[in-house]
């Protein structure tokens, strides 16, 4: 099975559509996406382009603010908090990576908490962790959206996790913790990787080297998630090696078209969950 994120995510947003039509007759209002963008980034701008197309596809208020790569630190966190203060602004997102210059730290704990849309606040890990209500990381949350297209209880299921990321593995995780999942996360100082591997019913490569993980690292009938994005001279591929793993694997997720298209709609989603948390 080949699970398909181009087509989850499109039914995803169709959900979404509705839920803001929705929020729109009860609350006379719709949530608002604002996403910051600093600097000439090439990946960023087209990251922030879609989510500006399909912010507004769902009928969100959506806005862009792009500053130049020299802005000064205390200007952004200024707008930051205008930002928290403006109920008219549900979500706030600021693109990632920042230039060097600016504290991403600073920047991220900025963020009211109630209006962080990426889930990376301490106070929205802290939550994640301790399994109480919060917004999560938008790439995880895809994941397990696109796991339970292959597997719907994943209780008891072994799950290994290549990564450690605070973007991605961590919160992914916490995730499938909540799922009953047994969990195992691995990273660049894990001693076999491929033993790892092999010991998963689901395997989630987060990684960032291409085609890292081959057919003969994964359990028959294991299911795949792949995170990676990587930039090759033959295009882009994910962290594992496609036509090997899909020959062994029950299901898994192809790059691009896999977890990708998922990333984006989940952050609608997350979205509209602070625009009702902040209504209720
Ligand atoms: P990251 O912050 O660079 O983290 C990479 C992780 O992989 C680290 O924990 C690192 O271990 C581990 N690692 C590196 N080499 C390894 C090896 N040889 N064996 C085992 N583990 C190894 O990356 P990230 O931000 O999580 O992103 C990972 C990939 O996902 C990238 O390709 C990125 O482009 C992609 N991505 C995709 C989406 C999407 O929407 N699909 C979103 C975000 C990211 P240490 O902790 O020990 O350094």
């Amino acid at each position: 099975m080949i699970i398909d994120g181009k087509k989850t995510a499109a039914e995803l947003r169709e959900e979404l559509k509705k839920k803001v039509a929705e929020l729109k007759s009860t609350h006379n209002a719709v949530p608002g996406l604002t996403v910051i963008l600093v600097g000439e980034d090439p990946a960023s701008k087209i990251y922030v382009k879609n989510k500006e197309k399909f912010a507004k596809e769902v009928g969100l208020n959506s806005e862009v603010i792009r500053y130049p790569a020299d802005l000064e630190e205390k200007v952004l966190l200024n707008k930051i908090n205008e930002l928290n203060k403006n109920d008219n602004v549900s979500g706030i997102l600021v693109q990632l990576p920042l230039p060097k210059h600016i504290d991403k730290r600073k920047v991220i704990e900025t963020i009211d908490h109630g209006k962080d849309v990426d889930g990376f606040h301490p106070m929205n890990v802290g939550n994640l962790s301790s399994g109480y209500d919060s917004s999560i990381p938008c790439t995880p949350l895809g994941c397990s959206i696109l796991l339970k297209k292959a597997e719907k209880n994943l209780s008891g299921k072994h799950a290994v996790i290549i990564g450690r990321s605070n973007l991605n593995g961590k919160p992914m995780t916490q995730l499938l913790l909540k799922e009953n999942c047994t969990v195992t996360i691995t990273h660049s100082k894990t001693k076999d990787l491929k033993a790892e591997c092999l010991r998963g019913d689901i395997i989630i490569a987060a990684v960032g080297i291409p085609k890292l993980v081959k057919g003969d690292w994964v359990k028959k009938g294991a299911i795949v998630i792949d995170v990676g994005i990587n930039k090759t001279d033959t295009g882009i591929v994910g962290d594992v090696d496609f036509d090997q793993v899909s020959k062994v694997a029950k299901a898994i997720t192809p790059v691009p078209g896999g977890v990708g298209p998922m990333t984006i709609a989940c952050l609608l989603n997350n979205t509209i969950e602070c625009f009702k948390r902040a209504n209720s």
